[in-house]
């Protein structure tokens, strides 16, 4: 068996030559689906592994906008659309200069099976452009993101397509992108997600993934007989992911040691917490130096220019930033400061190598997948609102996403634990994702 998950890792190269972060989760999901293709051979027979690989519907296009000095700008974007089976595509659009096809993908595929877990019936999809939103003019934000929706709208709809945001992309951009969508199609639906609560926007979801993070992180400790209550956690980046994890980890009585930015990381032994979490605010997805003038503001805090917080003594750890900030260094740095716990908050924020590493040495890992997948429900639960013309109230939405955040950890577990795994949250997330969508994918024939 082990020859034909290979053999789809290959094709996965071959086929997408240069997308190195697309192989690195593809081969990270098919290596922990191999049992269960070993359960089910109908699933090779059916080719289904390849299909899944494959995205449905790919579309690159150009952007053509003007700047603020009346020079015409061309920018690429791009919307994959992965996997219809268990809904409609459903992802975010993230704008961001090393945006290309390798990163739109990677963040595809996982999407697929992040949705899964929710329980929610929402399919994977992704898209972005390689635009650089820092230093733009409002004027030029909006002129980008009409541009881009000009050619996007006819990829999108409700049942079709959904998408949300990303790193890049806010509340702003979502206004601008949904104003545009309803000037090109005259009808006022629920094309995007993660819009202001003033036009059909969901109470609760800008911080819903950081909260759905640290109730993960909850139900990783709870597992293992521990309690958040007390612990020193390191977290890393400064965004809207952070800014929720901060808040909810600060409510569940753990103390936040580090965040982190482009100039380096804060080490802040009294925790960031009470008017240093509103500063967060103030700065998220400003894309500028926060952690210098953190410093200067809070001098109990100690700036560590150009480093990442992983090399801090913590008891859990939640990388929030991008991909791949966790490297085998940082992974042994860690390890040696006796890291029992890693939760992910942004997507694919470890490289395989480094989370092999951790695994082997028995730090649990909670995979982006599944612990930030509280965001993505969210969307949808913004999806079944607009659809229902209705307005949920806070309490609902943190009602439900505090359930679906249990459920998912709960399954995830679960299917570890049915396939002899142990308590690997890794495998048993993409286990579980997989299990519905292969199931659909079979009821569904050759498509
Ligand atoms: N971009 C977010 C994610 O990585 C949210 C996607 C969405 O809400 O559709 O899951």
């Amino acid at each position: 068996m082990a020859k034909i998950v290979e053999q789809y890792i290959e094709i996965a190269k071959k086929r997408n030559p240069g997308e190195p972060e697309f192989h690195q989760t593809v081969e990270e999901v098919l290596t922990s689906i191999e049992p269960v293709l070993e359960a089910h051979p109908e699933y090779v027979e059916s080719g289904l592994v390849e299909r899944l690989i494959e995205p449905e519907r790919g579309v690159s296009f150009r952007v053509v906008w003007v700047d603020d000095n009346g020079k015409v700008q061309v920018n690429r974007g791009y919307r994959y659309e992965f996997n219809s089976a268990i809904g409609p595509y459903k992802g975010g659009l993230r704008f961001a200069p090393n945006v290309y096809p390798g990163i739109i993908k990677f963040l595809g595929f996982e999407q697929i099976f992040k949705n899964s877990l929710t329980g929610l019936p929402i399919g994977g999809g992704k898209g972005g452009a390689d635009f650089d939103p820092n230093g733009k003019s409002d004027a030029e934000i909006m002129r980008f993101c009409q541009a881009f929706m000009t050619e996007l709208y006819r990829h999108i709809g409700p049942s079709t397509d959904v998408p949300a945001g990303d790193l890049g992309v806010g509340a702003r951009e979502i206004g601008y992108l949904f104003g545009q969508y309803k000037r090109i199609v005259n009808r006022y639906e629920g094309v995007l997600t993660g819009k202001g609560l003033a036009y059909g926007g969901l109470a609760g979801r800008t911080e819903a993934t950081g909260y759905g993070i640290v109730f993960f992180a909850r139900e990783m400790l709870k597992h293992c007989g521990e309690d958040l209550k007390g612990k020193n956690v390191a977290v890393s980046g400064f965004g809207n992911v952070t800014w929720g994890t901060v808040q909810k980890l600060n409510e569940l009585g753990a103390k936040v040691i580090t965040i982190s930015g482009p100039d380096g990381y804060i080490y802040d032994e009294d925790g960031v917490s009470g008017d240093k979490v509103d500063y967060l605010l103030e700065l998220r997805g400003s894309g500028k130096n926060i952690c210098s003038p953190y410093a200067e503001k809070y001098p109990n805090a100690k700036f560590f220019a150009g480093k990442k917080p992983w090399e801090v003594k913590a008891d859990l750890y939640i990388p929030c930033a991008t991909q791949n900030e966790i490297h085998i260094e940082d992974a042994k740095a860690m390890v040696a400061n006796g890291c029992k716990f890693l939760c992910e908050g942004a997507n694919m924020p470890t490289t395989n190598d480094a989370l092999k590493y951790l695994m082997d040495n028995g730090v649990v890992v909670g995979p982006s997948k599944a612990a930030n997948a509280g965001g993505v429900a969210c969307s949808c639960i913004e999806m079944g609102q607009n659809a229902g013309h209705t307005v949920f109230s806070p309490a609902q939405v943190y009602e439900q996403l505090e359930t679906i955040m249990v459920n998912i950890h709960k399954h995830a577990a679960e299917a570890s634990e049915k396939y002899g795994l142990g308590y690997n949250l890794v495998a048993g997330a993409n286990i579980a994702g997989f299990e519905k969508v292969a199931e659909a994918m079979m009821a569904q024939g050759l498509v």
